[in-house]
């Protein structure tokens, strides 16, 4: 593939965009020291300089976003919501809304995160490239319709669904491999038979007692949410076993015009948040994947958008090997590898297997047995060894 076919997104604002004096998720106050939030994003920039710093990014067209007009965020959000963000980050701090911190820039960072997301999308619609990344923050998929969630506060990848279907996808896939659950992308599509909603996440994580293996849609969108909670531990071989074994048939059975995904790369085996142990391979795997399943299903046409991410040192590397999946380039060299490759847990595990198992056995994308929009079990975790929560 050419790499003028693939478009870069990113903005310098969205690199200003910072939450504030506190510590990984916890504003400044009593028993918390100032240190930094995390989403403060030197580290991004960081990860954009190693793509630049290794040639990958000439394989890349750079694109500058324009901001999302209100217009786009009111595909998925109230006019409320986008006002209390706007006033936050007028007043230079605050909370927008719960763990949703902001400054001066954060309004403008988050439509310009938006409106990347949506650009890329129409993009690859119009056939003006072929394949997208946004490096985007803040991050999107914590954010609801009425609230800022979780460090998110327009959700990017759900307002870059909505206005591809008003662009002509009829049928879009949204994978999801955030080590959280991505409850605001499945929330907004939660009733819609045309938006697949696939998450793997860590069981338990965040938010609690979201994104079970019970929750699969309703009303019209019976069986078009597919949440697979992976046990904490997890690592490259469970990643790639959802990968064949839970993605792709589900992807093949649901047939979209459209593919987006959700690519927070705090599954990584060094990040804070999680307890996930995905190393830069991981990724390179999950991105090569998925350009080849956009090539059988939807002429290519896929938009990955960059959610967490909070190791200072990994990020960027796992960003690389994001990017070098997406390209067709192989796997990057990776220092970092030899501190996660050797862990005993990095094959598939049997308890992790049986969250894949009842997948099979029970989603209705992936038996074949209609969805009748009743839970498909009264489980929480398959495996009886959830996180907490
Ligand atoms: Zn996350």
């Amino acid at each position: 593939m050419s790499g003028s076919r693939l478009a870069w997104f990113s903005h310098e604002i969205c690199f200003w965009h910072d939450p504030g004096a506190g510590s990984g998720y916890v504003p400044v106050g009593p028993g918390v020291e100032p240190l930094r939030q995390f989403a403060v994003d030197p580290d991004l920039r960081r990860a954009e300089g190693l793509v630049k710093a290794t040639g990958v990014m000439d394989h890349y067209t750079a694109h500058t976003p324009a901001p999302a007009t209100d217009e786009e965020l009111l595909l998925v959000h109230v006019p409320g919501h986008i006002e209390r963000v706007e006033a936050a980050s007028a007043a230079g701090a605050g909370d927008a809304g719960v763990y949703a911190h902001v400054n001066y820039h954060s309004a403008r960072a988050a439509r310009l995160a938006a409106g990347a997301c949506v650009q890329a999308a129409t993009g690859v619609l119009d056939g003006r490239f072929d394949r997208a990344y946004c490096l985007v923050r803040p991050p999107g998929h914590h954010a609801e319709p009425d609230r800022a969630m979780a460090l998110c506060l327009y959700n990017n990848v759900a307002v870059a669904a909505r206005a591809a279907q008003r662009h002509g996808a009829r049928r879009v896939l949204i994978l999801d491999w955030d080590v959280h659950h991505g409850n605001g992308i499945q929330r907004t599509f939660y009733e819609d038979p045309d938006v697949l909603y696939i998450s793997v996440h860590q069981d338990g994580l965040f938010p609690a007692a979201s994104g079970l293996v019970m929750e699969t849609g309703a009303g019209a969108g019976a069986g078009s949410t597919l949440n697979v909670p992976l046990p904490a531990g997890s690592g490259h071989g469970a990643y790639l076993a959802v990968m064949e074994r839970i993605v792709e048939p589900a992807a093949r059975a649901f047939a979209p015009d459209l593919i987006l995904v959700a690519a927070g790369v705090d599954a990584g085996g060094h990040d804070p948040m999680g307890r996930m142990m995905c190393t830069s391979r991981t990724f390179h795997t999950m991105a090569s994947a998925m350009c080849r399943l956009a090539d059988e299903l939807t002429g290519g046409r896929v938009v990955f958008a960059h959610e967490g991410g909070y190791s200072a040192w990994y990020q960027p590397m796992l960003v690389l090997g994001t990017a070098t999946g997406i390209a067709g380039l192989p796997a990057p060299e990776d220092p970092f590898l030899h501190s996660l490759e050797h862990l005993p847990g990095q094959r598939l595990q049997r308890h992790q297997e049986r969250v894949i198992r009842h997948l099979e056995e029970h989603h209705p994308l992936l038996t074949g047995r209609p969805a009748d929009g009743r839970p498909a079990t009264a489980g929480h975790a398959v495996s009886g060894d959830a996180g907490p929560g």
